[in-house]
């Protein structure tokens, strides 16, 4: 089956109660049984709950995987999929992450006794110095947040083959609609549904697909034993956000493109970063690895200062200033004081994250109006 069709009738079935067409929003927190341990597969609503049932079933069909499990949002999906490890473990990490990530990482995690490397993983061959016994998962983004830098997922994952190494793939910016890493050989993806997946800017939600039983049970477990699960209605809207995740993500990569283009000829704007540009480093393997590429876009200002980011950042009118991304409507946000504020100055500094980066989450408006509304802030 299809993407398209996937999207619309993985994991759904008519309700079989009343044949509802859509999957009810089942809000109980527990199920009556006949007798004890004489249930219907279901006893408590952390453990199992129909509507986050298939919700796990479409991602994980979408994804090419075997298992979805849900979790309340994408740091609580990150979180169990780090729980995966034990202190003394070691993970490589692209060094360009969402701020979220760094954090968990850095403040969280490390403190348990599980160390992290960062690295730019943009020519894949910068990971091995970094491997050794110890070495127990990667974790890369790409297209990264904020730089839209280009991980080749398959070179990593040739990397790490045999080693007993788990590689987690963020697929938050690209979506299933343009990029399947699980098919590229990774063992893990996360996803926040926040993002794309749910598509509305109505929800906080996260993600784990993965294709190997062993670790799906972990997961599961996981989800079980430490409990961040998402609430049926936050499901169900990511459920209902999936149906059109295909249609939506078309008209996302033909105004990101119109967005790119507009803002690389604009006598203003310095550097734009946007990976479907032929120039851009790692082109080639963003068109190997991805079917698109997408409505993230970072620039940057002739006017380096932040005066001028700033008269930007609050002159558009239907780019809104705002964190998160992946929306209908397009954002507009600063990530050196917005999304990536957890990260030290230096740090984002070396990636090239300035203080006067603009990120742009373009939505599926007119592009027109969009590439208007920009014209009219830049000025
Ligand atoms: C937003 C985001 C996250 C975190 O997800 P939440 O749902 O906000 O917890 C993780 N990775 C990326 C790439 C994101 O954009």
């Amino acid at each position: 089956m299809k993407l398209g069709t996937k999207l619309i009738h993985a994991g759904v079935e008519p309700d079989p109660s009343t044949g509802a067409i859509m999957t009810p929003i089942f809000q109980t927190s527990t199920y009556v049984q006949a007798a004890p341990g004489d249930h219907k597969g279901y006893e408590y609503a952390r453990t199992q709950n129909p509507t986050r049932d298939a919700l796990q079933k479409a991602l994980a069909a979408i994804e090419n995987g075997t298992h979805g499990i849900c979790f309340g949002s994408g740091l609580a999906a990150t979180d169990a999929v780090l729980k995966l490890l034990a202190p003394g473990d070691e993970v490589v990490a692209s060094s360009d992450l969402y701020g979220g990530t760094f954090r968990i990482f850095t403040k969280v995690f490390a403190k348990y006794g599980i160390n992290f490397h960062f690295t730019d993983l943009s020519d894949a061959e910068a990971l091995r110095p970094h491997l050794n016994a110890r070495t127990k998962m990667i974790w890369i983004e790409t297209p990264t947040n904020p730089m839209l830098n280009i991980i080749d997922i398959a070179a990593v994952a040739a990397i790490v083959k045999g080693k007993n190494i788990l590689l987690a793939v963020d697929n938050t910016f690209a979506s299933p609609y343009l990029q399947n890493p699980l098919d590229l050989g990774a063992d893990i993806v996360v996803h926040s549904a926040t993002k794309y997946l749910g598509g509305h800017s109505d929800v906080v939600h996260g993600a784990v697909i993965v294709k190997e039983e062993t670790l799906a049970q972990q997961l599961y477990f996981l989800q079980n034993s430490c409990g961040a699960v998402p609430g049926p209605q936050d499901c169900f809207l990511v459920l209902r956000g999936l149906k059109t995740l295909h249609v939506r993500m078309q008209r996302h990569c033909e105004n990101g493109e119109t967005v790119a283009r507009f803002l690389r000829q604009h006598p203003k704007v310095d550097k734009v970063y946007w990976c479907g540009f032929e120039d851009h480093p790692n082109h080639a393997i963003a068109r190997k690895q991805m079917r698109g590429f997408g409505g993230m876009i970072s620039f940057t200002l002739k006017d380096d200062s932040m005066d001028a980011a700033l008269k930007v950042l609050s002159g558009t009118k239907l780019f809104s200033l705002a964190e998160s991304l992946g929306g209908v409507e397009s954002l507009i946000g600063h990530p050196a004081s917005m999304t990536h504020a957890s990260i030290p100055r230096e740090d984002r500094l070396k990636n090239g994250l300035t203080d006067s980066l603009i990120r742009l989450s373009v939505g599926i408006e007119d592009a027109s109006d969009l590439t208007e509304d920009l014209k009219k802030a830049i000025g």
